[in-house]
């Protein structure tokens, strides 16, 4: 079945959520599970559960809830995390330096987010090197581009200098952009931006440490 044309945000944010339950479900030898054990790890709704995999599909048999592994496959199939994606990151200062020491990338033997380059314009920053890779000129961007057949970028440059970057890398191809710098992106309809902002995410929790009783409203936003 093919998913609709619209499914909100929220929705693809609880798949990975879900993936993330149906894996540690697996590594415990657990076989069988149900809408309302996926909702209560997960902190939603059995209906929001259900819901959400509707969009994409029948997966359980009802009364009798799902198979931990067809589930598991099926949602990273959905997610496209069944193959490998490349990546590289554009900003080699604390934030780019940090990312590229992260270990995690691979977090199974199904799928994984490997680096393939980083870039910087600074000439102390060029030619430093992180777990094998070595930082390159901006200018090198396109040969690595190609050479590895990129799929996705981080933006890890100062806020003025993120749209530089962002069109940098659209022109060579790039087709996802997990953007740090706290800056709304112009980019082509085709490219995929997903912004990570933590001082939103503080600012979002000063609002609801002051208004508690509205944080149960977050679960439904759709
Ligand atoms: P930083 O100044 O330490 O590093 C930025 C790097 O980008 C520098 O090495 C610089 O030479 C490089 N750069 C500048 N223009 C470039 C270009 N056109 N192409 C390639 N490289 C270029 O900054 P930082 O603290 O790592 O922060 C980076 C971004 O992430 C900022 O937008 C910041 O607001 C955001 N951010 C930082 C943090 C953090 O904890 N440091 C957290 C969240 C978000």
């Amino acid at each position: 079945m093919k998913p609709p044309l619209s499914i909100p945000n929220a929705t693809i944010s609880r798949l990975v959520i879900y993936l993330r339950i149906l894996t540690n479900l697996e590594k415990n030898g657990t076989n069988r599970t149900s809408s309302d054990l996926l909702a209560e790890e997960a902190q939603v709704s059995a209906f929001q559960v259900r819901k959400d995999l509707a969009y994409f599909g029948r997966f359980g048999t009802r009364g009798m809830g799902y198979t931990v592994l067809t589930l598991r496959r099926e949602l990273q199939r959905i997610l496209g995390l069944n193959r490998r994606w490349n990546c590289v990151i554009v900003g080699m200062g604390r934030l780019g330096q940090a990312l590229a020491d992260y270990p995690g990338y691979m977090e199974s033997n199904l799928y994984e987010f490997e680096l393939k380059g980083l870039f910087d314009i600074d000439p102390h920053k060029v030619g430093m090197q992180f777990h094998g890779i070595t930082v390159q000129h901006i200018n090198d961007l396109e040969t690595c581009v190609r050479t590895h057949g990129v799929d996705m970028a981080f933006i890890t440059v100062p806020v003025d200098k993120a749209q530089d970057a962002a069109d940098a890398l659209v022109k060579v191809g790039v087709r996802g952009i997990l953007n740090f710098a706290p800056t709304v992106l112009e980019v082509s309809e085709e490219v995929a931006v997903e912004q990570v902002d933590f001082m939103a995410g503080m600012k979002r929790l000063a609002f609801y440490i002051l208004n508690p009783h509205l944080k149960a409203l977050k679960e439904d936003e759709e």
